[in-house]
């Protein structure tokens, strides 16, 4: 019988477990994979953007669908705690642009490394490659959980048939159990939607999951065939909007976006398809690219008409050079149906327009997202309403409680994430 067991060894996890060690708790903690915190030791490209130093109320902007449920862990345990918790681990910390928290080692291994030589330093008990297929629930009272040695082939997870047929099966007990399981998004580094099933089993009701902070797939771009230059090159300094299908607006962003080979990706569309996570693939949605956000369309149209006019023996696609990266010039080709291999003098004013056009309001149709494959959170998870922001218990099960992803909680990139996978395995455990 142990005191506490908690499910998934991710960033959450380890939290909760560390903070139930230093309570004197008798720990069992258990990773389906075969080893611990897959996800944590690729963040922030293998940097691990750890937090953001944000004051509260801005910190909270970027969060969740219900930023006041994060209220309670916050205040518990928020930036400044996460930063000296892990100086104590003796991983030291430095700030960058915008408020961001990484390892002074730009090592997300080591942020791993800290919590987990801690623990096993400890008397935690940890399973490996042992997947919690079942919670024992008696009488609305958590009372442990069932498991199955974790193989790559176990891929019907939870499945009861399945289960009995597995000899291997064994329970473990607690009064205290901390659903830590991850969400949906990067399957590969264990988080594949088990934690959403535990808490179904548990009757806890699920807003639909969808993947969030993930790249766009776009209708007619085909930059394999059309425009593989483009493949891979980034764009600095564009304005991105996103436009329903009677043109509103539902959201824009300012920055950078990188050309894929089969979608778009970079920081403001990652930001951008958080906004729009539930829609994208379900809606007509609209990608529109203003690659010259500086300059309004008049002044930007005059300017197109001096450089015509100056260049109007070379080709369209030479003169087109002093508005547009090389890497562009076939995508503009494409996008305008011009040929620009003709002089830019009989480049008729109408065409001119559609060059214009393509500059100010770049065009594309969205027609879903990347995936859970490839997205850097999930959407949705167990309904918040069912939990106690306070003490993250089940309001349905007693002795069952939540911590990170699993969650009906995500938010934008920028160390926000894992500052509330960190804050809720705090709180979780602390009760
Ligand atoms: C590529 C990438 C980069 C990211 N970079 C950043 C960043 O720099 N900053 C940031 O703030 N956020 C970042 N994130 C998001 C952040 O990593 C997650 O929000 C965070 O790890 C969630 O923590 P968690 O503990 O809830 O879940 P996870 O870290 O997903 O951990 C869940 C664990 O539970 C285990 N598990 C699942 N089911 C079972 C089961 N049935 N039995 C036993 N164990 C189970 C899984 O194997 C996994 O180890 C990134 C995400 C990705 C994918």
């Amino acid at each position: 019988m142990y005191d506490t067991i908690i499910i998934g060894a991710g960033a959450s996890g380890l939290m909760s477990a560390i903070i139930s060690v230093r309570k004197g708790e008798k720990v069992l903690l258990i990773e389906k994979m075969p080893q611990p915190a897959l996800k944590l030791r690729i963040t922030g490209k293998g940097r691990c953007n750890l937090t953001n130093t944000l004051p509260l109320k801005d910190f909270l902007k970027h969060c969740g669908s219900e930023p006041r449920f994060l209220y309670p862990a916050f205040t518990q345990f928020f930036h400044n705690e996460l930063i000296t918790f892990f100086e104590d681990l003796g991983l030291k910390t430095i700030e960058e642009r915008g408020g961001r928290i990484f390892p002074k080692s730009g090592k997300a291994q080591d942020v791993f490394l800290a919590m987990i030589n801690y623990l096993e330093e400890s008397n935690c008990t940890i399973l490996k490659q042992t997947q919690v297929t079942k919670l024992i629930i008696e009488e609305s009272q958590i009372k442990g959980v069932e498991t199955i040695p974790f193989e790559t082939s176990n891929k019907e997870l939870c499945n009861h048939e399945r289960h009995k047929a597995i000899p291997l099966q064994k329970s473990y007990y607690a009064n205290k159990v901390i659903l830590a399981a991850g969400g949906e998004s990067y399957p590969q580094t264990g988080s594949s939607g088990d934690g959403i099933r535990l808490a179904k089993q548990a009757q806890h009701s699920i807003i639909e999951t969808c993947p969030s902070l993930v790249g766009l797939k776009l209708k007619d771009y085909n930059p394999i065939t059309e425009y593989p230059n483009l493949i891979d090159f980034e764009l600095h300094n564009l304005r991105a909007i996103i436009k329903d299908k009677t043109g509103k607006k539902l959201c824009e962003e300012f920055g950078d976006i990188i050309f894929r080979e089969n979608a778009i990706e970079g920081p403001i569309i990652l930001t951008l398809s958080r906004q729009i996570a539930s829609l994208a693939g379900k809606e007509k949605l609209l990608l529109e690219l203003d690659l010259k956000p500086n300059i309004e369309q008049k002044i930007l149209d005059k300017k197109l008409l001096m450089e015509f006019d100056q260049r109007g023996k070379e080709n369209i696609k030479t003169s087109l050079r002093a508005f547009l990266p090389y890497e562009l010039i076939a995508l503009a080709q494409a996008k305008c149906d011009i040929d620009f291999n003709k002089p830019t003098h009989q480049l008729s004013s109408n065409e001119r327009k559609l060059i214009l056009h393509f500059l100010k309001n770049c065009n594309f149709e969205i027609i879903g997202t990347l995936g859970f494959e490839r997205a850097v959170v999930t959407q949705g998870g167990v309904n918040l309403k069912e939990i106690n922001p306070k003490t993250l218990e089940s309001k349905l099960t007693k002795g069952l409680y939540f911590a990170g992803e699993v969650m009906d909680l995500d938010a934008d990139t920028g160390g926000f994430n894992l500052q509330i996978a960190f804050s809720t395995g705090y709180l979780a455990a602390q009760n």
